[in-house]
């Protein structure tokens, strides 16, 4: 049987060199254990844009035309008839995944994340509809109950979206490499992630630097929580901090150099890559068996950490520095991503999408 769907406002790429525009796109009306949710606010991540001009053909080649956004954030408007844990009216987020087989080994650890049968949010075989599944550059989406998390109220609805990505990717190898107090930690990039990986090292007690190529962010990376701020640019800066740090998070979008980051490494000190570049590092041998370094990698989080780290920010009051933007700007706010402009995330208002 053909499934019902209804019609929802959308902006999609209809190719890796066309802007994000205007468009209608079926979403399938709720299944007994699905929540429909209205979207109020979704974040820019980087991701989009990657996947957006098709940056990551090797790893993930993007299916057109494609809906990003996976930091989504928005009020409950209807549910399913087996739907047990939300209701109209509640708070709730979606991030990068909307769904999974729920019986492979990473499942049952909740390391949904990692499970080979994942569905992205956004540019993933839709198993409903067929086609590709389609994100949060839209004014509604249907997930199943599983994969939505609830918001905690006391968060401003704009600045809790990116916790979907931009948080959750930051706390996961933070929780995991157990950071806390007394730990020395450096953020290489302050965009989306580097803020907020500023913000939870902050909260976990570490003493928190931070790596930039921007000088101009050095004030805002002390105001967010940074104990101190290096521009990367200069190679000497770099070199005063060899061998004194115990974790480092990666968060940048391009290509760069990882060597000099890994020489800041002390003994058994910890670089994490979480942010993407399409082109490989170039790591030396000598880099990571002297010091007997490690060089790891992290992808967001399981449903269950995200939950932990939204309740967490909750309770500490974290939520993302955003700039809110009408969805008519966000060809212009890639062009800015790019640039590294933006202090830290941008936060699509999608009542925007209502002229439309
Ligand atoms: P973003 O807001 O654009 O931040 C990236 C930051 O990297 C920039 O603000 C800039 O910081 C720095 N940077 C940019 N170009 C650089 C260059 N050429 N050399 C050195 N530094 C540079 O991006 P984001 O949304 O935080 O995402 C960051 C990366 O993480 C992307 O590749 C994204 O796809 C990836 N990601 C991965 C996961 C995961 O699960 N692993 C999840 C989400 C995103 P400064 O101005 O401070 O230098
Ligand atoms: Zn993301």
């Amino acid at each position: 049987m053909q499934p019902t769907t209804y019609k929802a406002k959308a902006f999609s790429a209809a190719s890796e060199t066309s802007p994000l525009a205007s468009t209608t796109i079926a979403r399938r009306e709720p299944n007994e254990r699905d929540v429909q949710i209205e979207i109020l606010f979704c974040g820019i991540c980087h991701s989009d844009l990657h996947s957006v001009r098709n940056e990551w053909s090797e790893f993930m080649a993007t299916n057109y035309p494609i809906v990003p956004g996976h930091e989504i954030a928005g009020r409950v408007t209807r549910v399913g008839s087996a739907v047990t844990k939300y209701k109209p009216g509640d708070l709730v987020a979606v991030g990068c995944m909307v769904d999974s087989d729920r019986t492979c080994p990473n499942c049952q650890r909740d390391l949904e994340q990692f499970c080979p049968n994942m569905t992205l949010t956004f540019n993933s075989a839709d198993k409903y509809l067929g086609g590709r599944t389609y994100g949060g550059y839209s004014d509604s989406i249907v997930v199943d109950e599983h994969f939505v998390l609830r918001l905690p109220s006391n968060l401003d609805i704009s600045g809790a979206a990116p916790l979907l990505c931009a948080g959750i990717t930051t706390y996961s190898p933070m929780r995991h490499w157990h950071i806390g107090k007394g730990m020395r930690v450096g953020v290489v990039g302050l965009g989306g992630l580097g803020h907020m990986a500023v913000k939870f090292g902050r909260a976990f007690g570490a003493h928190v630097a931070v790596f930039t190529t921007s000088p101009n962010k050095k004030e805002d990376a002390l105001r967010l929580g940074a104990d101190e701020v290096v521009v990367s640019r200069n190679a000497d800066e770099l070199k005063k901090h060899a061998g004194s740090f115990d974790f480092i998070i990666d968060t940048v979008s391009a290509d760069h150099d990882i060597n000099a980051y890994l020489n800041l490494l002390a003994i058994d000190g910890n670089l994490t890559l979480v942010g993407a570049p399409a082109e490989p590092l170039d790591v030396p041998a000598f880099s990571l068996i002297m010091g007997r370094r490690r060089l790891a990698g992290s992808a967001i989080g399981g449903i269950a950490e995200t939950q932990e780290m939204l309740d967490f920010c909750g309770k500490h009051n974290i939520t993302a520095d955003v700039e809110v933007i009408p969805i008519q700007k966000v060809n212009e706010a890639y062009e800015r991503l790019l640039k590294s402009d933006v202090k830290y995330r941008f936060a699509i208002d999608m009542a925007s999408l209502k002229s439309e």
